[in-house]
């Protein structure tokens, strides 16, 4: 090993606590350190941060680290402190004065990592020539430069002035979520000078992924209870399409007895801090939210992730599954959809103004919640990675669908959707099927075509199920122009003809049995000192006013649990203890095992 990397790793135990870098992490920062520009990216949670962290901290001077939002920065800062790294932030929510102290702390060589948003940076940075001593530029969230990514932001732009003022520094530019294309523009605009181009797997194996047709809302709520119940010290985020949902999800889980906050851009920028605090101080251990939540959250101990519908694309659902279990141990992601999901999602597209696009987006999004594939290599091959394996650790891995010819019901189907004249939805489609006489079938006079119940053997449910399949294969299109009826495709009159097999397979629900009071009380002895460690950890997190994955994570707590430390030197060893952490926290944490030890 050279003298660099040795430096480093002992860099990276002293003030982060770990043993080993991730994959990709020290040729970025070897690149960075000896001057080279690099793109970075990395899936969320994936490591980005301490790419340019490590570099500033091997260096002289001061790294500048551009990013989006305030939460973000104050966050990133408050983690870098607790680590025993001294960091700021000035951003347009400090006053003169404080922004007066951090700058005369910079020119001083006081700040080893400053955050600042791209605003502030431009307008400082003709002054900082030759006064401050700048190790490194970090761009954080760097897809915002350029018009192809999904997040375009115009002040981006003027980040190339950076290699104007500092030709010499190098620029690190890091995302979670860029195309080729979006990368490639990321170098040219910032003017990067043969940059180092890392992607590393967006590949998240701790999180589970599943899918489920909505089974209702007690059904939702059944489940997002089961997840409560299940990791009852951290906490879980619940994705709703609208902001009234989201309030409603909130009152309901409240009225359960759940500390459940909500979150959306309709809320006052007072509630919404509010709403944020609570989750992130642990006060609250869900959020109900619409997709305006989560560009600011750092939380590392997020259990799980609910989408309460189908999301809009796979790059949204990817990015908001991926705020679960940032800390690598195991968490769960579980979307509900449903057909009516689909024709909401549709209108937002059409009204998009670039309704081609997002419709083919949202379709490579219907093709994975029914797709019988496991998910993961469904959603890596979506983002071009090779996975050539299943994952074992998603639904349809655990529960693989049983897939059988379905032909004739296929056939009745669309044999029923022409004889009511290609005037029926989807839900009314499954009605007819299975005979269910009601007024507005019989006023219809749907009752009497011939296929009027031809399905009875099977039930309702199913029915649904098939029937959206059949769509996603391209048997019947949905007119959403004409009150979403089904029209029969040309591939559906192939079927029909019987010219074409077609195969379906049925939706295996899972619906995990409520734990009996028995089960209950058998919880194995270090689940208990687990809790015990966090519910020390909160109390300090409350007692010191800070977030208390910033204390330490979960994986960290995990660990601590597993190798019960009984002396200062053992603790030190923990995953995540750093130096400083090991001296600050220490001795409490090693009462509390003892404690429990005895
Ligand atoms: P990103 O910015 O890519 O979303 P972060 O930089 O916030 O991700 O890192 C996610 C988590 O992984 C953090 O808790 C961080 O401390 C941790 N982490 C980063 N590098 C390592 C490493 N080499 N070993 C263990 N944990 C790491
Ligand atoms: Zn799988």
């Amino acid at each position: 090993m050279t003298q660099f990397r040795r430096q480093a790793l002992a860099l990276l135990k002293k003030f982060y606590g770990y043993d080993t870098f991730r994959p990709g992490q020290i040729e970025i920062i070897e690149a960075v350190a000896s001057g080279r520009d690099a793109v970075v990216l990395m899936p969320t949670g994936g490591g980005k941060s301490m790419c340019y962290q490590m570099p500033a901290l091997l260096a002289d001077g001061c790294a500048i680290v551009v990013s989006p939002l305030i939460a973000l920065m104050d966050d990133q800062v408050a983690a870098l402190r607790a680590n025993g790294i001294p960091a700021a932030a000035l951003h347009s929510n400090l006053s003169e004065a404080e922004s007066k102290t951090i700058l005369s702390k910079l020119v001083e060589g006081h700040i080893k990592m400053l955050y600042v948003s791209p605003e502030r940076l431009m307008l400082d940075i003709e002054r900082w020539r030759g006064v401050v001593d700048i190790s490194l530029f970090a761009i954080d969230e760097a897809h915002c430069i350029s018009q192809w990514g999904h997040d375009f932001r115009p002040v981006y732009t003027e980040l190339s002035r950076i290699k104007d003022v500092f030709p010499d520094r190098p620029v690190v530019a890091l995302t979670a979520t860029a195309d080729r294309l979006t990368r490639d523009d990321i170098a040219r605009q910032l003017r990067l000078v043969d940059p180092l181009k890392f992607t590393g797997s967006f590949d998240r194996p701790n999180i589970s992924l599943k899918v489920m047709p909505n089974p209702g809302k007690a059904g939702r709520i059944s489940a997002i209870e089961q997840l409560i119940d299940r990791y009852p010290d951290d906490s879980g985020v619940v994705y709703c399409l609208s902001r009234a949902a989201a309030e409603t999800m909130t009152a309901e889980l409240r009225r359960r007895g759940h500390k459940a906050v909500c979150y959306h851009a309709g809320m006052s920028s007072a509630e919404r801090a509010r709403s944020q605090r609570a989750f992130i101080s642990g006060d609250a251990a869900v959020v109900c939210a619409t997709v305006a939540f989560g560009m600011g959250i750092d939380k590392s101990n997020i259990r799980w992730v609910v989408h309460n519908n189908l999301s809009p694309n796979i790059e949204a659902y990817y990015q908001e599954v991926g705020r679960a279990g940032r800390d690598g141990m195991p968490a769960e992601a579980l979307m509900f959809y449903s057909l009516a999901d689909m024709h909401t999602l549709r209108a937002f597209a059409d009204e998009s103004g670039r309704q081609l696009v997002n419709r083919e987006k949202l379709d490579r999004m219907l093709r994975y919640v029914q797709s019988p594939v496991c998910r993961r290599r469904t959603l890596l091959s979506y983002f071009s990675e090779i996975y050539d394996h299943d994952c074992g650790n998603c639904d349809i891995c655990n529960n693989p669908p049983r897939r059988f010819d379905g032909l004739i019901e296929t056939q009745k189907a669309i044999s029923a959707v022409i004889r009511c004249g290609e005037r029926v939805g989807a839900y009314m489609l499954a009605d007819i099927l299975v005979g269910m006489s009601r007024t507005d079938i019989r006023a219809a006079g749907f009752d009497t075509i011939k296929t009027f119940g031809a399905g009875r053997d099977i039930p309702l449910k199913k029915w649904n199920d098939y029937i959206s399949q059949m769509i996603q294969y391209g048997v019947f299109e949905v007119a959403y122009d004409e009150g979403n009826h089904l029209k029969v495709t040309s591939f559906g009159r192939e079927v029909l003809s019987g010219h074409t097999s077609i195969s379906l397979s049925d939706v295996v629900v899972d619906t995990p049995k409520k734990k009996s009071a028995k089960e209950k009380s058998t919880v194995p002895p270090q689940v208990d000192l687990l809790s015990s460690l966090k519910r020390l950890r909160r109390e300090i997190a409350q007692k010191e006013g800070f977030p208390p994955y910033l204390i330490f994570s979960d994986a960290t707590l995990a660990d601590m649990a597993a190798r019960k430390p009984r002396t200062i030197s053992q603790f030190s060893q923990v995953f995540g203890v750093g130096e400083k952490k090991c001296a600050r926290f220490g001795v409490q944490f090693l009462d509390e095992l003892n404690k429990f030890l005895k």
